[in-house]
């Protein structure tokens, strides 16, 4: 598509937060954070807190989250004075999925698994990007082996909107460097094996020389790791 390769050309020597400054700038009032309120995701809050305060940040709360997502949740809202947006899914459609699989049916096929993801995480983010041009995503392209062909600004075919990742060539040691120089506030998980965070019974620490996104779903191929909120 022709905007994306013009954003990438122009911004291909652009710094993380001269990215992030230009979108603020060019799509103010259409562009958002999707954060996890993982490591990444508070290290671009942080970022875009400090550039444009009233930028929308969101994040999705699929009623299986852990106790310290909700602490990190807290603590951001405390240190930068925000009230992040939080999109919860259709009450109607939880009961169903409980009704038709069970609590952790998710477990028992990737059928059930995508189709808990769809209710609890794809529904509600296409209610929070409802409207916008543009979102941030912390991805990092060495985060896993279906991330790697990630480009800087990318056409979001599942959403319909310019999706740009300014993580992306930023390292594991990048993130955490600057979330201490930073005094940024983390999920008290990472410091706990936990690299990657999401729903409580799909997420579980990691062993020395892991993948760091084996903690995710591990009992699925790593070609399937991703939830349908990014497909690469
Ligand atoms: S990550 Fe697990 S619990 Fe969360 S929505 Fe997906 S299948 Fe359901």
């Amino acid at each position: 598509m022709k905007i994306i390769n013009e954003l990438n050309e122009k911004l291909k020597d652009a710094s993380t937060l001269e990215v992030i400054e230009f979108f603020l700038n060019e799509y103010k009032n259409k562009i958002a954070l999707a954060s996890s309120l993982g490591a990444e995701d508070q290290v671009l809050t942080d970022m875009i807190l400090k550039t444009d305060k009233s930028t929308k940040i969101f994040t999705l709360d699929t009623g299986r989250l852990n106790p310290e997502t909700y602490d990190v949740m807290d603590a951001t809202n405390l240190k930068y004075s925000v009230k992040l947006d939080v999109y919860f899914p259709k009450l109607d459609a939880v009961e169903n999925l409980y009704k038709t699989q069970g609590v952790n049916g998710h477990f028992e096929s990737i059928d059930n698994r995508k189709n808990c993801c769809k209710i609890r995480k794809i529904e509600p983010l296409k209610r929070a990007l409802n409207g916008l041009d543009v979102w941030f995503t912390g991805l990092r392209s060495s985060q896993s082996i279906t991330r790697e062909e990630m480009k800087l600004v990318e056409w979001d075919e599942a959403f319909g909107l310019i999706k740009v990742n300014p993580l992306i060539n930023w390292s594991e040691k990048d993130v955490w460097d600057y979330i201490k120089s930073n005094n940024v506030p983390y999920n008290k998980l990472h410091d706990n094996g936990y690299p990657s965070i999401g729903c409580a019974p799909c997420t579980r620490a990691i062993k020395d020389g892991e993948d760091i996104r084996a903690g995710r779903w591990w009992w699925e191929n790593p070609e399937h790791k991703e939830c349908g909120l990014h497909k690469k």
